[in-house]
């Protein structure tokens, strides 16, 4: 008895499965095999890689607010154009802008050194001819601000941290504060500059610049980053006991608010017109090095799955939309400006997924969906497998950078995770330039950006608004 008992229950649980399974929504067979073809096509293509090989050969880096900032903006218009989008237009970003003049930072005592450095952005510049004085060096930016102010005082503060290699970038995070906000405590503490070893995982004699923040009102020292081997040169020397002196000449500028544009370009749904699918990448770059990984292989990438959907595909359900951000690298200013412009809209975005982070292979999906879009994530997914794409699940996705000031409303994100084990070795530096993107990889990751916005294009339900991030971001 028992154990008919126990057969009839299994029976009766694999026949719930069953159903539960026969009613979570699914695709059409067609749409899955427009899904399959999308991606067989985008792994032949080169368009991501030659697209980004424009961008970044025929316009170079483009700091926003510069004159390439606005070459740049003229030329994603008439690539999208070109590329046969229904509709392409600009919406505008506001921010303040900042210039790097020079920087010079030098050991002047003990030995004489010169030492490889780019001037952190928005730093101020330092007075004529330069601040020299004593260093003193801290772990990191916490031991700097529990240091007693007059160890600080009228001498240059040095922070060793080190960034960790890990393949999904980890270590940024855990290292980026001091190149935040170190400016502004050392300030505090009435220090002449800041060093910092940089926020990147290179050995070689490059360093890696990146934006600083600060509160209005605020004061901030002249800030630089040396490139990790003078870093590790710095520290060995410090370690030796005698008194070390650094000199450091910095000239830059913080200019007047200007107006760029995000450039958005769509093909334009069959069934659900004012439903939008979003892909994200930023347009800007640092002024050093050609902004290949950073972003210019998102422009790529999105763009490029946005144009192989619309040759190889029928019209979207719900329309598709490439949004090339403004401004991202000096404070996030295009996403907060989108977000600001849309986020009244939110119930129209289907879904949001930013493409910055160069071009390695994706090999995880995530994404923030309701309840109810959940299982459609699984059926996608199950389309990206064979990509080597594996199931990251339900998780805080925020979509990527641009889209984090809307996704805090509660914007349905997914995040196509790429391996960045060897992304920082580049970011931010004179080195970010297009060799370094490897066409396979990034072919691969057109394939799985245009199975992702098909499909999600084409979902049989509504992916709803999650609920809101509630992490922050570092540009
Ligand atoms: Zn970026």
């Amino acid at each position: 008895m028992k154990i008919v008992v126990a057969v009839a229950l299994a029976a009766m649980s694999v026949a719930g499965l069953q159903a539960a399974q026969v009613e979570a929504p699914q695709f059409e067979t067609n749409q899955i095999e427009t899904a399959r073809e999308l991606r067989a096509v985008a792994l032949e293509s080169n368009l991501g890689y030659e697209i980004t090989e424009d961008l970044t050969t025929r316009i170079g880096n483009r700091l926003a607010g510069s004159e390439n900032d606005a070459r740049a903006v003229e030329w994603a218009v008439k690539k999208l154009e070109s590329l046969g989008f229904d509709r392409v237009w600009t919406e505008p970003a506001t921010f303040p802008t900042w210039t790097r003049e020079h920087e010079r930072v030098s050991i002047t005592s003990p030995v004489e050194q010169d030492l490889v450095s780019l001037a952190i952005g928005f730093s101020p510049g330092t007075p004529e001819g330069g601040v020299e004085a004593e260093v003193v060096m801290f772990d990191d930016l916490a031991a700097l601000q529990a240091a007693p102010a007059e160890d600080v005082a009228g001498k240059i503060v040095f922070i060793r941290k080190r960034m960790e290699r890990a393949r999904d970038g980890s270590g940024y995070g855990a290292t980026v504060a001091a190149r935040s906000t170190g400016s502004m405590a050392a300030a505090e503490k009435d220090a002449l500059a800041l060093i910092i070893r940089s926020v990147g995982t290179s050995t070689n004699r490059f360093a890696h610049t990146g934006t600083m923040r600060f509160d209005a009102g605020s004061r901030r020292i002249p800030a630089a980053a040396i490139s990790n081997p003078d870093a590790d040169q710095l520290e060995r020397l410090i370690k030796m006991g005698e008194p070390v002196r650094l000199s450091v000449d910095i000239g830059a500028q913080v200019n007047e608010p200007y107006t760029s544009q995000n450039v958005i370009a769509e093909i334009t749904g069959s069934k659900f017109p004012e439903k939008i699918v979003a892909l994200g990448a930023h347009l800007d770059s640092w002024d050093v090095g050609t902004g290949a990984i950073d972003d210019g292989a998102g422009v790529g990438i999105v763009t490029a799955a946005a144009r192989i959907i619309m040759e190889h595909a029928e019209r979207p359900e719900r329309s598709i939309r490439v949004i090339l951000f403004a401004a991202e690298e000096i404070g996030l200013w295009g996403g907060r400006a989108w977000a600001d412009a849309h986020k009244d809209n939110i119930e129209n975005y289907q879904l949001a997924a930013e493409s910055d982070f160069g071009a390695g292979p994706v090999y995880e999906i995530s994404a923030r969906v309701s309840d109810e879009a959940w299982p459609v994530i699984g059926a996608i997914h199950a389309e990206l497998e064979m990509l080597g794409i594996a199931m990251g699940g339900r998780t805080q996705a925020r979509g990527g950078p641009d889209f984090m000031p809307m996704s805090i409303h509660g914007l349905a994100a997914a995040d196509l995770s790429q391996d960045g084990t060897k992304y920082f070795d580049y970011h931010h530096t004179e080195n970010d330039t297009f060799d370094k993107i490897d066409p396979a990889e990034m072919a691969q990751n057109v394939a799985a950006y245009a199975v992702l916005a098909w499909l999600a294009a084409q979902s049989p339900v509504d992916f709803g608004s999650g609920p809101g991030l509630v992490d922050t971001s570092e540009e």
